[in-house]
């Protein structure tokens, strides 16, 4: 799929406003709204726009993602998701878990159509979820909502953010995402920008290590997906056409992936269902786009290359137009991903590749592969 003409996710920032204040949260949130955040008509206008996406993909639009901040501190919450639908838009709520995602408002979200909503869980103990989340009893409040939106008819997507702190819990995390009745777990692997300039990032050999552990824990029944570690994609690929054996020994993986591959098979089993991880090459600028609580248009989230802004240029030409896109998905990188025979296939996270040098269309130094 080339996604030239349409993404297969917009993220837009509806507010910076959020009771929450994670050390790695991506949009540096804070407790009321920035300014120049668009306003209620203004968000109108800009669902209405991104519905026009829809026309040029053979009727396939993007899912609209709303996101934050906290998406339920926006008031005309329940007029945009309203629009967005009327636009013909899939709509996805990424939301914090605080005393607003209470059930009356998440019915009236179900009704008008919302799909799905992914909670983050960032550790399998109280101890190292509340330690990124900063708030006292956050880990069972996380936990009983997302049984409540599993019960309420939602598809519930788990985020993680692995960390130095959690990558030892990851098969727990694993098992909690079954128990839940998630049907989709979704694992960030940190880039250096907003509160995460703090966290330690695991190593591009502890990044292999996750990736396989990833792919095993795709075969209980749940997709596991990555955001910014696009060569979780090359190992699923590497994994598939693997004729059998240790994949320990057959790809020199190191401790962190044997303790997790063998805690995970106590804790589930072994696996016995065919594995559901992505396929589809999406990347930063390549079927993903971000837009921002004021309107900026950039490649991702954790990307700050602005492309224009919505509130003067319309986003459907902004994502086929701008140069900076346009070479995202030629795949013209520099680099080691600019050799990799696997570049279009993954082609690395342009955020970290953009944090690391400067240059978005540099390598991502967090892939421990060595193109052939
Ligand atoms: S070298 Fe770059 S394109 Fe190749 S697998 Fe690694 S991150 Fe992906």
């Amino acid at each position: 799929m080339s996604f030239d003409e349409s993404p297969a996710l917009v993220f837009w920032e509806t507010t910076k406003a959020c009771a929450l204040a994670c050390r790695h949260c991506r949009a540096s949130a804070m407790p009321e709204a920035a300014p120049g955040q668009l306003s209620t008509e203004e968000g109108l206008a800009l669902v209405g726009q991104l519905g026009q996406f829809r026309s040029h993909q053979g009727g396939r639009p993007p899912v609209l993602v709303l996101t934050g901040g906290d998406v339920m501190m926006r008031p005309d919450l329940l007029q945009l998701v309203s629009a967005a639908r009327l636009a013909g838009l899939p709509v996805a709520l990424a939301p914090s878990v605080t005393p607003r995602l209470e059930t009356g408002a998440l019915e009236e979200l179900r009704a008008l159509g919302v799909s799905s909503v992914s909670i983050s869980l960032d550790g399998a103990t109280a101890g190292t979820h509340e330690g990124v989340r900063g708030v006292p009893g956050h880990f069972d409040q996380t936990l009983a909502a997302l049984r409540a939106l599993a019960g309420l008819g939602f598809k519930v997507q788990v985020n993680t953010a692995v960390m130095k702190a959690n990558a030892g819990e990851l098969a727990e995390v694993a098992a909690i995402v079954k128990s839940v009745g998630a049907t989709a777990w979704e694992v960030f692997f940190l880039v250096k920008v907003g509160r995460g300039q703090d966290e330690q990032e695991l190593s591009p050999e502890e990044n292999e290590d996750v990736a396989h552990l990833l792919f095993e824990a795709a075969h209980y029944g749940f997709a596991v997906r990555t955001v910014e570690g696009p060569w979780y994609r090359r190992v699923v690929a590497q994994r598939r056409a693997f004729g059998g054996g240790d994949p320990a020994e057959a790809f020199s993986l190191g401790p962190l992936y044997r303790q997790q591959s063998r805690r995970l098979h106590e804790l589930l089993g072994r696996p016995r269902q065919e594995p559901r991880a992505p396929t589809a090459g999406t990347r930063d600028g390549k079927g993903i786009f971000f837009i921002s609580h004021d309107g900026w248009a950039y490649p991702a989230g954790f990307l700050p290359v602005r492309l224009g802004n919505v509130r003067e240029e319309s986003p459907v030409a902004i994502y086929r137009q701008h140069p900076l896109l346009q070479a995202i998905r030629r795949a013209q990188f520099s680099g080691r991903c600019g050799r990799c025979e696997l570049r279009d296939l993954c082609g690395g996270s342009r955020s970290r590749a953009w944090a690391a040098s400067g240059d978005p269309l540099g390598e991502d130094p967090a892939c421990a592969y060595v193109p052939a």
